[in-house]
């Protein structure tokens, strides 16, 4: 079992239209929220007083996202990294990322993330038109990210580079260009989002048509494939060996716990005290508050000891998964990296009658073009990934369904 520990600092430089992250505006209107030392404070109360409901104390990865928590001082950053040490929990040689906004950081900044113990950066560029980035609603502009990315360059830092692209009105060969500077700076990984909006919002006007949708996401792995920084998953790339280790927990079936605002966990039974396994044989998730004064109130009054994650936390921030439940998370998130899912995992987890059930899903998805099948398991093709959610909806079982 590898174990990560996620951390969410909820600040931006800018509400970006597009985003469903919790996260609160920095910047003068900061005041009326929460002082970033006050939430660590919190964070580091939920560390301290919930470690004891995790039977898991060998740390693979620890990530903090956003928001943007390039926001914080990086003494704050490195304070919540003792913390989770402080809780019992053993570091061994752990990945711990940070994901960074060109416009928050500068050199000193960094030589301290990277002197406490930080190892990867995740930098939030997206893009280097301006233009386009304006449309986006990013503060940043080429220039901070080219002078951040020469500085990454020069220390040798590893670090991963943040692409959106399908913007309104964004041409292939403005992706084309994008991609090119990207590779030009030599990062280890690349993550290509497609801007993601519902119908009839405001950033949905004057997208490429979905044809052409599908040849950006051609160019990018075509490009980027021949610079050595290979697909892995739907939307992740990198070079041999610089795979997110963190995210790859989440595609693996593996636990992990989300601390801070709104963050979200798994814990499988292996990670559990036996007590809690033994009432959660398929897992529990759970998720914490999203209204800051939620989070505040909860975390002030304490945790009941000894803490339980499966007994104390109230009915609507936890599910004990079922089989079904279970089932379908595993299927939807073991197909999402290339190799895609192995069927001896599938069958060791779940009983010989649901895993006959699950295979003759996975073998229809191989009759539509969707899938491949070979000795070891399953794997999307490329039309399967263009059409993932499509896909993942046959794989979906509801109650009953299963046993
Ligand atoms: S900076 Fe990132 S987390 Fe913050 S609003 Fe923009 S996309 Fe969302």
């Amino acid at each position: 079992m590898a174990f990560g520990i996620y951390v969410h600092v909820p600040y931006c430089l800018q509400l970006c239209p597009y985003c469903d992250f919790t996260k609160y505006e920095w910047g003068p209107g900061a005041k009326q929220i929460l002082a970033p030392e006050k939430y660590t404070e919190l964070v580091k109360q939920e560390i301290r007083q919930r470690a004891e409901g995790i039977r898991a104390k060998d740390v693979a990865t620890i990530y903090f996202g956003g928001g943007t928590p390039s926001l914080l001082e990086p003494s704050l950053i490195l304070s919540l990294i003792d913390e989770v040490a402080n809780a019992g929990f053993k570091l061994r040689g752990p990945e711990i990322s940070i994901e960074i906004d060109p416009a928050t950081i500068d050199e000193a900044r960094l030589d301290q993330l990277l002197a406490g113990g930080v190892t990867r950066f995740s930098v939030g560029a997206q893009s280097f038109n301006d233009r386009l980035l304006k449309i986006a609603g990013r503060k940043h502009t080429s220039k901070d990210t080219v002078e951040l990315l020469n500085i990454l360059k020069r220390k040798g830092v590893n670090y991963s580079f943040d692409l959106l692209f399908a913007l309104p009105s964004q041409t292939l060969s403005e992706l084309n260009e994008d991609v090119a500077r990207a590779i030009d700076y030599g990062p280890s990984h690349i993550s290509a989002y497609n801007l993601t909006v519902p119908e009839g919002h405001k950033l949905d006007a004057g997208r490429a048509p979905e044809g052409e949708q599908i040849e950006m996401f051609d160019l990018i792995e075509t490009k980027l494939g021949a610079a050595g920084i290979h697909r892995y998953e739907i939307s992740n790339f990198a070079k041999p060996g610089f795979e997110s280790r963190h995210n790859s927990l989440y595609w693996q079936d593996q636990p992990y716990w989300g601390v801070g605002l709104s963050s979200h966990s798994f814990l499988t039974p292996d990670a559990l005290p036996e007590a809690d396994a033994a009432q959660a044989p398929y897992g529990v998730r759970f998720w914490n508050r999203r209204a800051m004064k939620e989070y505040e109130k909860e975390m002030t009054v304490g945790a009941k000891h000894p803490w339980s994650f499966v007994t104390n936390l109230p009915e609507g921030q936890k599910e004990i998964l079922q089989e079904h439940q279970a089932m379908t998370d595993f299927l939807h998130t073991s197909l999402r990296p290339l190799k895609g899912l192995d069927e001896n995992a599938l069958r060791l987890k779940f009983s010989e009658a649901s895993s006959a059930r699950a295979i003759k899903r996975l073998d229809e998805l191989v009759t539509y073009g969707w899938a491949t099948r070979d000795s070891l398991g399953w794997a999307l093709t490329r039309e399967g990934r263009l059409l993932a959610n499509q896909a993942f909806e046959k794989l979906t079982f509801l109650q009953g369904e299963l046993s």
